[in-house]
């Protein structure tokens, strides 16, 4: 056994190089990557235009620190800024530290208003990370066992339901925020209605919340959208990305605007490699080829064709109890626990993953073709059929 702490049950395949849409193992076995390490290559594996990007920062400078100004940090914040039309970002390194600082800016925005115990709603099944306060915001028991205590301050409602937060918002004074995923991710690929979105926006400027998207797994693009939450034309106070921001280089972002923007000073927050030189060349170039190469409007026409193929191979096949998605982020949910079809799939040539024990999920990578769509659903409706059947 190696000395790695034993804090994930793998796969027995490792990879030692891929090309676009596929890896290739210590076999030499191909395989169609329909997870891109879980919503994070954004443009596949070995993308000409970000290895090039990456070996001349890494040649001119990989690290200085957030104690001097960093020219890349600044021009991908005024890029963000500007797709996500927020006014400023503070960087780090993953999804759970983006979501930390969103926790942090809620709180700090419920002391400058007086409030000594500020309480931040959350939703059942959601996630947002592993560290101490996401654990505890994280709508799972399985992640939070055996960690107790949690962290104080969140209150539970179900996702996409108004009334609830209607009722929270009439009986707790100390809430100062609302912290959602538009899509959850592992919680099952659960869409939130846009009439809720919108609702939810309305309530956080009647109370005088913060509105706080976790867009992690689903923004930069994949749902079709730059942001999953544009969907429902509404504009949060609080963004936290990270995953596919920087196609495989780690980098995450916490985005504030309006009464969120502007709360932090020197000293409130802080990161060592946050927002490093080559972490921000990477997410540049992912945003420019995202431009470039028109890949949020290629996600929503992908994602359509790919439901739409599934649609017509598994509707009304016993077992499937849904087919849903935005974009590329895409949930096939069965009335069976389905862990086993990621090692069917693995041994098929195809990369897949399986989330809250029932849904198949689909994550590929953003530069997908249509022939390899037009593949992974070939591929997968069988095996799929042959499980229910079997
Ligand atoms: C993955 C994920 C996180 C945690 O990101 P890490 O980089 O693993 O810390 C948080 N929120 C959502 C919605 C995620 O999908």
């Amino acid at each position: 056994m190696s000395h790695v702490m034993n804090t994930y049950a793998r796969l027995p395949v490792a990879f030692t190089h891929g090309q676009g849409c596929h890896v290739y193992d210590e076999q030499g076995r191909c395989y169609l990557d329909a997870l891109a390490g879980i919503a994070v290559n954004t443009l596949g594996h070995n993308h000409p235009r970000l290895v090039r990007a990456l070996a001349e920062q890494a040649g001119r400078l990989i690290h200085t620190s957030n104690l001097y100004r960093i020219r890349e940090q600044e021009m991908l914040a005024d890029k963000l800024a500007a797709v996500a039309a927020m006014d400023e970002v503070f960087f780090c390194n993953s999804g759970c530290e983006a979501n930390e600082a969103a926790i942090k800016l809620a709180r700090f925005f419920g002391h400058q208003k007086g409030i000594d115990s500020p309480a931040i709603i959350v939703m059942e099944k959601a996630f947002h990370g592993r560290t101490m306060a996401t654990l505890s915001a994280t709508g799972n028991r399985k992640v939070q066992a055996g960690f107790e205590p949690l962290v104080s301050g969140f209150v539970r409602v179900p996702f996409d339901d108004l009334p609830a937060v209607e009722q929270v918002a009439a009986n707790n004074p100390n809430v100062v925020a609302v912290l959602f995923e538009p899509i959850q991710g592992e919680g099952g690929v659960h869409i939130a209605h846009n009439d809720y979105m919108r609702a939810l926006r309305r309530i956080c400027d009647d109370k005088d919340w913060l509105f706080m998207v976790d867009e992690v797994q689903c923004g930069v693009g994949r749902t079709g959208a730059w942001f999953a939450h544009q969907h429902a034309a509404v504009k949060p106070d609080v963004m936290a990305l990270a995953k596919g921001l920087g196609s495989g280089v780690p980098i995450g972002a916490c985005l504030a605007a309006g009464k969120a923007a502007g709360l932090f000073t020197p000293g409130n927050h802080g990161s060592t490699f946050g927002g490093n030189p080559f972490a921000c060349a990477a997410a540049l170039t992912t945003l420019d080829v995202i431009v470039a190469d028109g890949l949020v409007d290629r996600a929503a026409q992908l994602g359509a064709n790919i439901r739409a193929g599934f649609q017509e191979q598994l509707t009304g096949v016993a077992g499937i109890v849904d087919i849903r998605g935005d974009g590329l982020m895409i949930g096939i949910e069965l009335d069976r626990a389905c862990g086993d079809l990621v090692n069917q799939a693995l041994s098929a040539g195809l990369l897949i993953n399986v989330t809250a024990d029932k849904v198949i999920r689909l994550l590929p990578p953003l530069v997908l073709s249509d022939a390899e769509a037009k593949q992974l659903v070939e591929t997968l409706a069988p095996l799929v059929k042959k499980f229910l059947a079997g």
